[in-house]
């Protein structure tokens, strides 16, 4: 079947870089999103504004589209199965199901011969003593679900620290307690399955986090071969375990031995693969809609080192200064207000 409509559900940024992607294969874009004119319906075909959950907007979408993918990870899991029983989804609803909890998300990479770090379920503020005391007293403590750019976690730094009332302050919802990795730098590896399961790896980028949201990605990372090899084999242990189509994106934890500790997946187009748009033939994006439409992959070399930087609410001032330099790649997300922590757009610098 020749795929002509792409269903997107979510209206965010990476929605509207996927739009763009597609129309560049003379695709069509429908987007689920209940926020009208959200930035991704500014580029698309067509909009249904509407929950992502809501039965009669996804029999639409699925009327409309000959396949649907989707741009976040918290689509509900339930939604994309129903959605999946009427036109095909990519990449698969399991993806969501491992991504929207820690828990299952780590014992999932854990199962597929990747390290995490050790980790323990907590259900309660004895659950979180028993756990802190088995860990050496240090360890992160995040909430299972609906966490992203370091919200609802509680760093224990030393044994210490008080650990009183730490339970409910994160609202007394299941949490996992991680053990510290003392990891000496961040990379993600952003890699792609097609649908007959052959598999395309980015190089990995070096990430910098400020105040728990990523600031830069830069190529090439500071890793050895040996990393770099490791950060891929992972990536295709976890597509090949999924049966994934589409693009997906890996963070690791980097130790001082160069050994590498994989922290979370992101079934979806991924931040730290802005880069691909500036120093590969084919990023990230049109690679996601060349897998999900059934098209071959395409290239994932990088032919520069680059640097790619958020703007994040604020920095969107910059954005007349950041033109006037002729070696930057400037992407800008049509938000109408630049709130605090808010994504407005990023650059890539390309270096030498
Ligand atoms: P996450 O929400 O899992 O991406 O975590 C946000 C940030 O917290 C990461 O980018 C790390 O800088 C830090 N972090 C998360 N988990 C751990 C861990 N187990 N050990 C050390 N640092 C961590």
């Amino acid at each position: 079947m020749s795929v002509r409509t792409i269903g997107i559900i979510g209206g965010g940024q990476l929605g509207r870089m996927l739009a763009m992607a597609a129309a560049r294969l003379d695709l069509r874009t429908v987007i689920l999103e209940p926020q009208p004119d959200c930035p991704a319906a500014q580029l698309a075909n067509a909009q249904i504004v509407a929950a992502y959950d809501d039965p009669d907007a996804l029999a639409e979408l699925a009327r409309l589209c000959d396949i649907v993918t989707y741009e976040f990870e918290n689509v509900p899991v339930a939604a994309a199965e129903a959605l999946a029983e009427a036109v095909p989804v990519f990449p698969p609803p399991r993806a969501l199901e491992v991504s929207q909890d820690r828990l299952v998300e780590k014992s999932f990479i854990r199962d597929c011969g990747i390290r995490t770090a050790d980790f323990a379920a907590v259900d309660s503020q004895a659950d979180l003593e028993a756990a802190l005391d088995r860990f050496g007293g240090v360890g992160v403590l995040k909430t299972r679900r609906l966490g992203y750019d370091g919200k609802g976690q509680r760093l224990f730094r030393s044994p210490a620290e008080s650990r009183d009332g730490a339970f409910e302050a994160l609202g007394g919802v299941p949490l996992i307690l991680e053990s510290l990795v003392p990891f000496e730098r961040e990379i993600s590896i952003i890699a792609a399955r097609d649908r007959d399961g052959t598999i395309a790896c980015y190089d990995p980028a070096e990430n910098v986090h400020r105040n728990g949201i990523l600031h830069t990605s830069t190529l090439p990372a500071r890793v050895n071969e040996a990393s770099a090899d490791q950060a891929r084999r992972a990536a295709r242990a976890i597509l090949d375990s999924l049966g994934y189509v589409g693009v997906i994106g890996v963070e690791f934890f980097v130790l001082p031995d160069g050994g590498l500790v994989a922290n979370e997946i992101a079934p979806r187009v991924h931040n730290s693969g802005h880069w691909t748009e500036a120093a590969c033939v084919i990023s990230q994006f049109e690679q996601h809609v060349r897998a999900v439409a059934g098209h071959p992959l395409g290239d994932p070399r990088r032919h520069s080192d680059c640097v790619m930087q958020n703007l994040i609410g604020d920095d969107i001032d910059d954005v007349p200064a950041w033109l006037a330099r002729p070696d930057v790649l400037v992407h800008l997300y049509g938000k109408a207000e630049a709130r605090p922590g808010r994504k407005m757009g990023h650059v890539t610098q390309i270096l030498g």
